[in-house]
């Protein structure tokens, strides 16, 4: 599958909102959105335009895909099964973006961001229920135990991302022993629960994709 390799904090630029694509970086002074560079092609001195409705709109739904690291194709299937499931489509699309395997791993602090969390379950790293899967579209089931291989426990890069991010906890969804490098996905979150995502009006999205 395509992904986009340019740089990323253009991207956030772009958005004018911290993605956090690129781990403790994000967290530095270093991010050009804590240093307020503007975003790429534009004047900074410039009065900002009017945006119509589907300038928010497709805002909304660029954030929301760049931060899952996703491609239009395979934001647009997720879209559409989350139509198709009963209930709210916003809320839908959320419940399957979390239960994504690459973003599980990053959730359970395995990885600094969701892309390295992507490489390391496409380089197959990760089990679930004992079982390695290297897809990490995957989508994750409550009960789930989702464990690092025994080989690859010893990996720097798992083991850095668990100590500088495993300090602030996981996810209320979400249990994990660090120790093990083992953890379970306990239920289905709710949207109110994905407080980090709290800003993201999913309702644009579903009203950019009905048109
Ligand atoms: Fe975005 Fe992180 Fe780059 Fe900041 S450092 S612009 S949050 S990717």
């Amino acid at each position: 599958m395509a992904r986009y390799t340019g740089p990323v904090c253009r991207l956030c630029r772009t958005e004018q909102k911290k993605l956090m694509l690129k781990g403790d970086r994000c967290k530095s002074d270093k991010c050009p959105i804590n240093r307020k560079r503007p975003a790429p092609g534009k004047d900074p001195k410039a009065r900002p335009g009017k945006r119509s409705d589907y300038g928010f709109q497709l805002r909304e739904k660029q954030k929301l895909k760049r931060i899952y690291g996703m491609q239009e194709k395979q934001f647009s299937l997720f879209f559409d099964r989350a139509l198709r499931t009963s209930g709210i489509t916003g809320e839908n699309l959320f419940i399957l973006l979390e239960r994504r395997l690459d973003n599980v791993v990053y959730r359970m602090r395995f990885a600094t961001s969701r892309s390295q969390a992507r490489q390391i379950v496409l380089h197959g790293h990760v089990t679930v229920n004992g079982r390695r899967v290297n897809v990490p579209s995957f989508l994750v089931k409550p009960n789930d135990v989702i464990e690092i291989k025994e080989p690859s426990k010893n990996m720097v890069v798992i083991k850095e991302a668990l100590k500088e991010f495993g300090k602030s906890g996981v996810m209320p969804w979400l249990q994990l022993d660090p120790d093990t490098m083992k953890g379970t996905f306990m239920a289905i979150p709710r949207r109110s629960d994905i407080t980090d995502l709290a800003d993201i009006k999913e309702q644009m999205i579903v009203e950019l994709y009905s048109k």
